[in-house]
């Protein structure tokens, strides 16, 4: 009998004995709902999603077309679980951690009131470094009880050329915090102390993938210099967490826009085929329909089939494939 099966009927027997309904499976169902909730398409390309390998044919294939390309499948509940728990270990290091350290620079919310006629919080935001609200309490044994509630880091978005967003975990100030003026805004900030601001990436791994760790993940690498063009900084620190230890590593890395040469140029052309209503030549790794890149393409049916350029396009709206 395998363990996961062993495992099962523990878990099975367990639950006969209590009489009550599964926690379990109730968390099960909570985050398949939840996972089934989710939204994150702006129509932006974000450098977490586009880092991996950009296709202009793809993405012209998939929004015109949305019906005739593989559909990702929504997480299921464990992975929304990892999600969440990566949003968590990145929620502690911003407004318990690095965010009380005095260095870290966004923008900063609690909670200071309600809307009656909404029925909503109102909050108040704070933009700089983490605000003084008065966030410790201390307990008997003089030690100090952080109040999470009460100042909430909001990640700094980013809005550069052709079309690019996201948001970085955090911009950390090197010098002395004394030197920055208050009441700057973010733009104002990075103008005036651009030299001195390195762009924060927190990246939670387990420790198969942290010990293997000699340098950061190219396509970590990537998403940095994406950030950093866009936001004209030249250095990225990136801060591997261990989910099983909680031990760290850190790099940092400069900017260099030879990296991102090919994604810029994939961007370009994207928008360039989507506007003038094209379709892109296929990408030199994809002649074979049986290479690795088009084997793990969602769009490689209609892709093979599909000529180039704007003809290709009245083929596309009118393709009739098997179904994907
Ligand atoms: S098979 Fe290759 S060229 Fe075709 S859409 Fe997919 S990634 Fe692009």
């Amino acid at each position: 009998m395998s363990n996961a099966l062993r495992d099962m009927i523990k878990k099975a027997k367990a639950r006969e004995d209590t009489g009550m309904p599964s926690l379990e499976e109730g968390i099960d169902r909570f985050m398949t709902v939840e996972s089934r909730n989710r939204r994150n398409d702006d129509g932006r390309w974000h450098p977490s999603q586009i880092c991996g390998g950009m296709c202009p044919r793809f993405e012209v294939i998939e929004r015109t077309r949305p019906d005739v390309v593989i559909q990702k499948s929504p997480p299921n509940a464990g992975l929304m679980q990892i999600f969440w728990l990566g949003t968590a270990i990145h929620a502690m290091y911003q407004n318990d951690v690095v965010g009380r350290m005095g260095h870290l620079w966004g923008f900063w919310r609690r909670v200071n009131g309600w809307d009656a006629e909404k029925q909503i919080p109102t909050w108040e935001i704070h933009e700089g470094f983490r605000p003084d609200w008065g966030t410790y309490s201390y307990a008997d044994k003089g030690e100090y009880i952080p109040d999470r509630t009460s100042c909430e880091y909001i990640e700094i978005g980013v809005e550069a050329e052709h079309n690019m967003g996201g948001h970085v975990d955090g911009l950390l100030f090197m010098g002395d915090v004394s030197e920055v003026p208050a009441g700057l805004t973010t733009a104002e900030f990075i103008a005036r102390f651009r030299d001195k601001i390195v762009i924060f990436e927190l990246k939670s791994c387990n420790s198969r993938v942290f010990d293997s760790l000699l340098k950061p993940k190219e396509i970590h690498v990537k998403q940095g210099q994406l950030y950093m063009r866009g936001l004209g900084i030249k250095k990225t620190l990136f801060l591997y967490y261990n989910k099983n230890t909680s031990q760290l590593k850190e790099y940092v890395v400069d900017y260099d826009p030879t990296v991102t040469a090919e994604t810029v140029t994939d961007m370009i052309e994207t928008n360039e085929a989507l506007e003038k209503r094209y379709l892109p030549a296929k990408k030199t790794e994809c002649t074979r329909a049986n290479s690795a890149r088009a084997k793990a393409c969602r769009g490689v049916r209609p892709c093979m089939t599909l000529g180039v350029g704007t003809a290709a396009v009245s083929q596309l709206r009118n393709y009739v494939g098997l179904p994907p």
